[in-house]
């Protein structure tokens, strides 16, 4: 079944159980200055959830496009080196507003699995929410998940990645506990199963989550109950397509097998000489930028350029990052915007708007790369000087030099590090960007006590960190 298919058979399944079937809504999200990019299909009933706004139908069913990187559910170091993320995806989903809850939420799912999709049950595997006897009991008794293969799981907060099974779509907003369905892509492949200590690995995938909607979470972190439970679930269809075409890794699906060919082509035309010929097809390098084509081209059809704050930002760190991984494989000139074209030509019947927006979007991606081939191999060679020798860490002046004068962002010089197996120095990093934004605000305080203009630096400054700002560290910061 190809990705076109099975997206199709979704909406339909849960059609035929009466649910509205509703559009995408935009990457960018259109009155909620509380998320940088839509990260769930559930984004655009927030309000539905909070019971601010009704619609005519109490049940909907959705493909929405979503984006991760940056914010509460950030994949962007996770591409290229895991089987199962992106940093464009697009999620299935089905929402009850007050209508059924648990019980119909857990049987339609097995049952869209299990006689649509025709899964093996024995490959499945469910979690629920530790506290949670009623799903428990619901997966066991009714549908008949032998224990063996149900885990209990908590909240697990400060875990990277372990599974956690209480939903939260950012740090306010509605959210409960849930249940996931993970497939088991056998043992030929490492990992272990959810809730194990090597549960990240990528046997067992997470390919469904239902997240019973019971609360609102305050800023205070107060949980206040919805007027209504409801039921939103997400599964990935790059994903459930894995599954489905015999394949272990979202890469090998359909929809990325032209996109790949496409990006190794169009590196190959940018890399000087013959040396293109050369490029290994299952380079993670290509998987980055066929992944990265993907966010760089929705965020740009939904009307973000790139630029140095907030989501121009982030669209900005994701294209550079791209670029970079297309230097390694030897480009020396723009190739990605090149791949705006095949990608219309993949996505653009599901998604009009690439096919509509393919010449901006080229030109845009095309001058964002122009700009910045004209510092990366400045900027690589200092990085690769100061990765000479052996060091463990790259430190901060340099990553911030990097950043201020060659355009790396921070996580771009990160994902070079990590390739070798070195760490940067994040610390010294804020400390030098922190420096140079006293510097900055004490010149504007100057300026300004000369009856000079005010440069207005701290405003810009400000309006990024609040949204990107991801709780343990401040990813990357502008000042002008
Ligand atoms: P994981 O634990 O694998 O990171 P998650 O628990 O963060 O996934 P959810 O927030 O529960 O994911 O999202 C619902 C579904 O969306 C997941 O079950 C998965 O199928 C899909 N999904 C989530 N993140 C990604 C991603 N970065 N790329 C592709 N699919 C994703
Ligand atoms: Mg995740
Ligand atoms: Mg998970
Ligand atoms: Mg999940």
């Amino acid at each position: 079944m190809k990705a076109a298919e099975i997206r199709q058979t979704f909406l339909n399944f849960f059609a035929s159980k009466g649910h509205q079937i509703v559009s995408s809504s935009p990457v960018v999200p259109g009155d909620d200055p509380t998320l940088l990019f839509t990260n769930a299909g559930m984004n655009q009933f927030k309000d539905v959830f909070l019971g601010f706004d009704k619609r005519p139908y109490t049940r909907a069913t959705t493909s929405q496009k979503c984006i991760r990187a940056g914010g509460k559910h950030n994949d962007l170091e996770n591409v290229g080196y895991t089987a199962r993320h992106h940093t464009f995806f697009e999620m299935l989903g089905n929402f009850s507003f007050g209508d059924y809850f648990k019980r119909d939420a857990i049987q339609y799912a097995w049952e869209l699995l299990t006689k649509e999709f025709k899964l093996p049950e024995e490959k499945l595997w469910v979690t629920v929410y530790a506290e949670d006897d009623e799903a428990y009991e619901i997966w066991n008794k009714e549908v008949g998940v032998p224990a063996e293969r149900i885990v209990r799981i908590g909240d697990n907060k400060g875990a990277r990645y372990a599974s956690d099974n209480f939903w939260m779509m950012g740090d306010t907003g509605p959210c409960g506990p849930c249940t996931e369905i993970f497939y088991d892509h056998g043992p030929e492949i490492a990992g272990g199963p959810p809730g194990s200590p090597n549960e990240d690995g990528d046997r067992y995938i997470e390919i469904w989550n239902n997240v019973f909607m019971q609360f609102n979470r305050d800023e205070q972190g107060v949980m206040h109950p919805l007027p209504k439970p409801s039921v939103d679930t997400g599964m990935g269809l790059e994903r459930i397509a894995a599954v489905l075409q015999h394949v272990h890794a979202n890469y090998e699906i359909d929809l990325f097998v032209n996109l790949l060919a496409a990006a190794k082509s169009a590196v190959a035309s940018a890399t000087p000489s013959a040396g293109g010929e050369n490029i290994d097809s299952n380079s993670p390098s290509l998987k980055v930028i066929a992944d990265h084509i993907r966010a760089c081209a929705f965020t740009v059809a939904d009307g973000v350029i790139p630029g140095n704050e907030g989501r121009g930002y982030v669209l900005r760190r994701i294209a550079r990052r791209a670029i970079r991984h297309g230097y390694k494989l030897g480009a020396r000139t723009p190739f990605f915007h090149k791949l705006v074209a095949p990608l219309a030509k993949e996505m653009g019947e599901a998604y009009p708007e690439l096919r509509q927006g393919e010449q901006r979007i080229t030109e845009v991606l095309k001058q964002e790369e122009e700009r910045f081939f004209q510092t990366i191999a400045n900027g690589m060679e200092i990085l690769d000087s100061a990765l000479a020798n052996n060091v463990a860490v790259v430190d901060g002046e340099t990553a911030f030099k990097l950043h201020d004068t060659y355009g790396f962002p921070l996580d771009l010089t990160a994902d070079v590090c990590r390739e070798r197996g070195v760490k940067v120095d994040e610390e010294g990093f804020n400390a030098a960007m922190n420096r140079q934004r006293e510097q900055a605000r004490a010149a504007g305080k100057f300026k300004m006590a000369q009856g000079l203009e005010y440069s207005g630096t701290a405003t810009t400054f400000h309006g990024y960190e609040h949204l990107v700002h991801d709780s343990a560290k401040v990813t990357a910061v502008y000042v002008e």
